[in-house]
């Protein structure tokens, strides 16, 4: 029998968003056959040890579920480099989650902890998840807008955002898309700011090992007293080359790693189990991650040093694998219809830093990711410098 297709009346839970401005810049980058320096991943392989010890891992029939919590020896060796890197004692057992990468971290964290009304104040511009996974859960994301240059927080304006409603402040150092890191005394003052109150801190620390000019990354791992009250995540992504893994990490207090479990339990029960085993065997060659920091500062000094000539003007990066540009010598036009000509002509895409604001502010201003080989970002800049 014959039946009407009909669509049912849909109230949509994210009304104003559309897809991620990451697929969207990637999708046009292909589609114009143009250089993607727009999301932000490597275009080169991970270690070869790394591949060895995952093929090893299946090989060996670690290939059902792994532990709710994610597998032991793994838990154990972070533990172990966070008391080298941080002096931090943290236990394995009690206050680490293994996750599905840091966005599933991010997601897990506000869903335990944000409901109905609550103030959640976000710093922008902001790494695109965040906000929607507030809104998901009903909460109320109240914005901090950084600016142009030098994005930095200014924590007595900050203080006037503090409501009885707010739950949650979410940082992010080193900070995607700025290149922005905080010092000890942002988090100094983020600790005085919160003390005696009963907000939540979300520490999106997933940089952590790319920071440059000899400056140390400031951890909330650092700041005991701030630690109580924290919820940190990262990615192996970032840190060993390998995004399309979708693996990380949620490090918190006991008290918090319960409530953020009750969660994980439902959202994804456990994550990929050979690749923990893999990760677990890799942590114990530190060599890995501590190289990090001067094997990207090179990569920035090279995207610099190669657009020096052009009349795009590089703005301070102090970590990520993120380099904003000025173009507002070239161009009046907004930041998207910018990046999207940039593309199209003249063959590099970009991200308008625009987008990460809910403002929209144009600062005329767009983000180049330099996680990519010497040659590629030589091959952008000379297409750049020509605009
Ligand atoms: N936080 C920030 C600031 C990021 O830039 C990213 C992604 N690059 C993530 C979280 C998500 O990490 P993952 O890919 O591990 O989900
Ligand atoms: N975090 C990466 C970026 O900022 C991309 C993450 C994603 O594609 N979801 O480019």
């Amino acid at each position: 029998m014959d039946f009407q297709k009909k669509q049912l009346h849909i109230e949509s839970k994210l009304p104003n968003v559309g897809t991620t401005i990451f697929t969207v810049m990637s999708q046009l980058a292909k589609e114009h056959n143009a250089i993607n320096l727009s999301q932000g991943f490597p275009n080169y392989d991970c270690s070869s040890r790394l591949k060895d010890l995952a093929n090893q891992y299946v090989q060996k029939g670690f290939n059902q579920y792994a532990p709710m919590a994610g597998v032991l020896p793994l838990r154990e060796a972070l533990a172990e480099k966070m008391g080298i890197l941080y002096s931090k004692n943290i236990d394995p057992d009690t206050e680490i989650t293994i996750t599905s990468g840091a966005t599933q971290a991010i997601f897990t964290a506000i869903s335990a902890f944000i409901g109905l009304g609550d103030e959640v104040i976000l710093i922008e511009p902001a790494y695109d998840s965040y906000r929607p996974s507030i809104e998901l859960c009903g909460g109320q994301p109240v914005i901090y807008e950084l600016t142009a240059p030098d994005y930095q927080v200014d924590w007595a304006k900050m203080q006037t955002l503090i409501t009885p409603k707010t739950k949650m402040i979410i940082v992010n150092t080193p900070h995607n898309p700025t290149g922005m890191i905080f010092k000890k005394d942002d988090m100094l003052a983020l600790q005085d700011l919160v003390r005696d109150t009963n907000i939540l801190v979300l520490s999106d620390e997933v940089y952590e090992h790319l920071v440059f000019d000899n400056e140390e990354h400031q951890s909330v791992l650092n700041f005991p007293e701030l630690f109580e009250r924290s919820l940190l995540t990262f990615s192996f992504g970032k840190t060993f080359h390998v995004t399309g893994w979708k693996l990380g990490y949620c490090v918190a207090p006991a008290y918090l790693m319960k409530e953020f479990r009750k969660v994980h339990q439902f959202n994804v029960f456990s994550v990929n189990h050979p690749g923990q085993q893999a990760i677990a065997e890799l942590l114990s060659e530190p060599e890995e991650y501590l190289g990090l920091n001067a094997f990207f500062q090179e990569k920035r000094n090279l995207l610099q040093t190669a657009m020096k000539s052009g009349r795009f003007k590089a703005l301070k990066c102090e970590g990520t694998y993120f380099q904003l540009f000025d173009y507002s010598a070239i161009s009046d036009e907004k930041d998207t219809d910018f990046a999207q000509r940039m593309t199209t002509e003249f063959g590099v895409a970009s991200i308008p830093v625009s987008v990460f604001y809910s403002s929209g502010r144009q600062d005329k201003v767009i983000r180049l990711c330099f996680a990519k080989t010497d040659d590629l970002l030589q091959q952008a800049a000379e297409k750049l410098i020509k605009i």
